[in-house]
């Protein structure tokens, strides 16, 4: 949010309980809303930003409540203490919960926590000790510093404060190295693996974040009602929770308020006018509410936060606004790197390789060796088994037989993280970026591996020494490979050819060992292809091995020191560039099918009229003709 806006904001929040003017309805109004703010902020992370759908976040609320109820009423404890008993058995709940339903995939999920929502719910209405239905009555309102915070115009003021605290935390959090993961969950989850991040672990992490700000608010909703009982905690007010995410903009964290405070308000309103109309009490509003989630998602699936910061952009000019950053990253000390081996020794050793699909072998028995500090070419045409051969090396797919050795350890029995912690760096023949994330914060995600920051740290924001040296490590890798002008631009708008690019920094920022680049140049422009040959060039000049998959002949023929051809799965020649272009099986596979070739263009990305696109000319390419 803009620093003018915020400003607003906490003024408002500060004085409005302080004029004399403010009725008190309101200020218990916005205690509601601040209490459900809370709530909603863990569906902003878990919904909104991670695409982790939970109907069950009342129930959470409901742990906070009835455990401190319990706790001061029965034993007579401090409501401070019981506060800590609540956060730390939701703590318990959340990751038994999450470690059981966030392995579901697709709609099962929410079903899940539908589910365990449910049972927590009458497991509050059922127990004995809990008062079953009646609940927990005769709870003491809390006190702080000795001030009693019965009256609403107090307590109003911890909610609050509470609410600021949870949205900087949050903020903090998203915008970190934790952060960065937690964002990938959503549409990266394949890119986020091979570059060694954890994305169960993050899943609990923000299931568990989101529980904890729930039970804080059930927690505070006990003290200010003095009384508990089942209801607000069943399935009605979980989907409302969510309602209000999405209503709010379930990709900020400010969305969390603007939701509450609108649901709430308009519900407020609807049960004053709605009976009037229909001259009968009943829930009518939730009738209106369906309808509005119709229209907000036909209309405006991000919710009403990122039009209402758009308004505000544009009454302001953008003015205040700090998100603009011009400059790139402050100086921070160059990150560690791993030792790199001997030129000229093994790197990457991959021994009759082989993959099946059905009755499909797409990979048949390849072998070939990559030394330190060459390029190797792995060219062949659309359908050969090249992206299927990166799948192998990098952990993305499981070998049917064969193995794969990197240096001292063998890949074909490690998962994409771990090989990608043993330094293989890689880029997707589909780019896998994260299009609503800045350029460098995709390739800061490439470093996730090369420093450690802990959520709690995060959230405080006692990362930015270490968050300094990863985005200016992304700054770097930036520069290098051309990128530098684009640093706070949205990855999602870069064009294609750049976005290949930016996968390359990303790849280099996880400081490997063996690069492997699937399709670099395709839907680049001639001198922008020239421009990472030299890059590339250089990186093997430094001792990098890099693997290619390329379609653009003069780029492969040009760059690489050694080539390996495929053909329907199987390697049908290897040799130094001028060896293969007077290969005569190669021809053959190429010219063989020269009528095939003609509708072969790259799988990815469109070729540009008149580059050496590859497949589509393999005569002129085969023979080192240059089409420009
Ligand atoms: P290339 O990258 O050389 O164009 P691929 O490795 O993508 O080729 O594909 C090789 C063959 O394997 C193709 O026939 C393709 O249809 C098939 N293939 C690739 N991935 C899968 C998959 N996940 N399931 C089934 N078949 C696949
Ligand atoms: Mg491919």
């Amino acid at each position: 949010m803009n620093r003018i806006l915020l400003h607003v904001v906490i003024a408002v929040i500060v004085l409005l309980p302080l004029l004399p003017v403010t009725p008190a309805f309101w200020i218990t109004h916005l205690n509601y809303v601040g209490l459900a703010s809370l709530v909603v902020l863990g569906l902003v992370l878990l919904t909104g930003v991670s695409g982790l759908t939970s109907f069950g976040q009342a129930a959470f609320v409901g742990i906070g409540a009835y455990a401190t109820a319990w706790f001061t009423t029965q034993m007579g404890w401090s409501p401070w203490l019981a506060l800590l008993i609540a956060l730390a058995m939701t703590f318990v709940a959340a990751y038994v919960l999450g470690a059981i339903s966030l392995r579901l995939s697709g709609h099962y999920l929410p079903l899940g926590t539908i589910a365990w929502g449910l049972s927590l719910y009458y497991l509050f209405g059922n127990l004995s000790f809990l008062g079953q239905h009646d609940g927990i009555a005769g709870i003491q309102p809390l006190e702080v510093f000795g001030i009693s915070l019965a009256d609403s115009r107090n307590i109003y003021y911890l909610i609050w404060a509470c609410v600021l605290l949870a949205l900087w935390g949050s903020r903090n959090l998203l915008d970190s190295r934790p952060g960065r993961a937690i964002r990938a969950l959503k549409s990266g989850q394949g890119m986020a693996e091979s570059f060694g991040i954890d994305t169960a672990r993050y899943k609990t992490i923000v299931f568990v974040y989101a529980a904890l700000l729930a039970c804080l608010s059930g927690w505070i909703y006990a003290h200010m009602q003095r009384a508990v009982s089942p209801s607000p905690f069943g399935l009605n007010y979980g989907i409302e929770y969510l309602f209000m995410a999405v209503v709010g903009g379930a990709s900020s964290v400010w969305g969390a308020v603007v939701g509450a405070g609108l649901i709430l308000t308009l519900k407020d309103q609807l049960q004053n006018i709605l009976p009037v109309i229909f001259g009968q009490n009943s829930n009518f509003e939730l009738i209106v509410f369906g309808v509005l989630m119709v229209l907000v998602l036909q209309y405006a699936r991000g919710g009403v936060w990122p039009i209402l910061a758009h308004w505000w952009e544009a009454l302001t000019g953008g003015a205040g606004d700090d998100t603009r950053r011009k400059n790139p990253p402050a100086e921070a000390p160059a990150l560690s790197q791993r030792p790199r081996p001997t030129p000229g020794s093994v790197v990457l050793q991959v021994e009759a390789i082989r993959k099946e699909f059905g009755g499909l072998v797409a990979v048949n028995d390849i072998s070939f060796t990559l030394k330190a500090g060459e390029i190797m070419g792995l060219i062949g045409p659309n359908g050969a088994g090249k992206s299927t051969t990166f799948n192998l090396i990098t952990g993305v797919l499981k070998a049917t037989s064969g193995r794969v050795r990197f240096l001292n350890d063998r890949l074909d029995t490690l998962p994409a993280r771990e090989i990608s912690r043993l330094g293989v760096g890689r880029s997707f023949q589909h780019v896998q970026l994260l299009p609503d994330m800045t350029v460098l914060e995709n390739v800061a995600l490439g470093a996730h591996l090369r420093r450690n920051v802990g959520v709690v740290a995060a959230a405080l924001h006692a990362d930015r020494s270490i968050e300094a040296e990863l985005l200016h490590e992304a700054a770097v890798q930036l520069q290098r490979v051309g990128l530098g002008d684009y640093l706070y631009e949205h990855a999602g708008n870069l064009a294609l050819g750049q976005q290949r690019i930016l996968e390359i920094a990303r790849a280099l920022a996880s400081d490997p060992v063996l690069l492997l680049l699937d399709e670099p140049a395709a839907g680049l422009r001639y001198k922008e292809k020239q421009e990472l040959a030299a890059v590339l060039d250089q990186l093997r000049k430094e001792g990098m091995s890099i693997l290619l998959v390329e379609h653009d002949m003069d780029f492969v023929m040009n760059l690489t020191d050694h080539i390996v051809v495929m053909d329907f799965g199987t390697k049908i020649a290897e040799g130094t560039p001028e060896e293969i272009q007077t290969n005569p099986a190669v021809l053959e596979a190429y010219l063989g099918g020269i009528d095939d070739d003609l509708d072969v263009t790259p799988d990815a990305g469109a070729p540009e009229p008149g580059t050496a696109a590859g497949a589509t000319v393999p005569v002129g390419a085969m023979a080192g003709g240059s089409s420009k």
